[in-house]
């Protein structure tokens, strides 16, 4: 069984990691894929290349998810070329960790644009149309660190602790409309994300999971798909910890 047959999702940031993950498992469950990416052409057209193998009609854009109008504008694009968004995953961010002894003000402000204004300038684009057809998920991709905290990334888990407050607010402000909203807090999981981390750092994270060992893109894509289908259809403004038991 297909559980996302028909539906349009929109994924932020799918050109690699989690993202890219996101858009496999959901083309593989029958999603039309509309993803972004902000540098990387190259993989943005091999990944709508092996999309298309799935059977779903598959479009890239480059645009960048910390500016309101380029999310305006791409909104009115995908709309123009799908006909319809079903599914927001809000998936686009960044580090720039440093302890606050050190950390510039240019870094802060950047990790809250892409990590947490692009959750704004996203979510305020697509309800629009997500409340004419009474229906629509949204997912935003927060992490372990937004719940608990984490020495050297305090712009990090600011945004992240942000997207929690946010996802609640527009989970109560459109739950009659038949919008949903979560939130995903995902742990240690493997991508370029954190495989700029040193080895031993990496090591230690993996020794602390219950579950021993660092989650894939796909662990954090399965949960997506619950939540995006109808199967999450009276679960709204919640965070689920994808995290190998991290958090317990
Ligand atoms: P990643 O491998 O670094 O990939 C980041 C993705 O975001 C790329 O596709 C990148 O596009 C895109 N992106 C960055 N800035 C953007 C912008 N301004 N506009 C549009 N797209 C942008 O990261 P990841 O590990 O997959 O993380 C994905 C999400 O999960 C992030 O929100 C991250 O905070 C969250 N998360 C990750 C972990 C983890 O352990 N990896 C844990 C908790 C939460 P380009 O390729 O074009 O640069």
């Amino acid at each position: 069984m297909k559980l996302l047959e028909n539906k349009t999702t929109l994924i932020t940031g799918a050109s690699r990691g989690i993202g890219r993950g996101i858009a496999e498992v959901f083309a593989k469950n029958g999603s039309n894929i509309a993803f972004t990416y902000n540098a990387s052409v190259d993989a943005a057209k091999a990944l709508e290349k092996e999309l298309q193998s799935y059977g779903v009609k598959v479009k890239g854009f480059q645009s960048n998810a910390a500016n309101f109008d380029a999310a305006q504008e791409l909104a009115k694009e995908v709309l123009e070329e799908f006909g319809t968004i079903d599914v927001l995953i809000n998936n686009a961010g960044i580090t720039k960790d440093n302890l606050l002894l050190r950390i510039s003000e240019e870094d802060f402000d950047k990790v809250i644009e892409v990590n947490l204004k692009s959750v704004f300038n996203l979510t305020k684009a697509v309800i629009r149309p997500m409340m004419k057809q009474r229906s629509g998920s949204i997912i935003n991709m927060s992490s372990v660190v937004g719940v608990k905290g984490n020495a050297g990334q305090s712009n990090y888990a600011a945004s992240k602790a942000g997207i929690l407050g946010f996802t609640k607010s527009i989970a109560l402000e459109l739950g009659s409309r038949n919008i949903r909203c979560n939130a995903i807090a995902p742990g240690f999981i493997e991508t370029e994300m954190t495989g700029a981390l040193p080895e031993e750092t990496v090591k230690e994270w993996r020794e602390a999971i219950p579950l021993k060992r660092g989650g894939t893109p796909e662990d954090i894509a399965n949960a997506c798909v619950f939540l995006a289908s109808d199967m999450a259809a009276y679960i709204t403004g919640q965070t689920l910890n994808v995290d190998g038991g991290m958090l317990t």
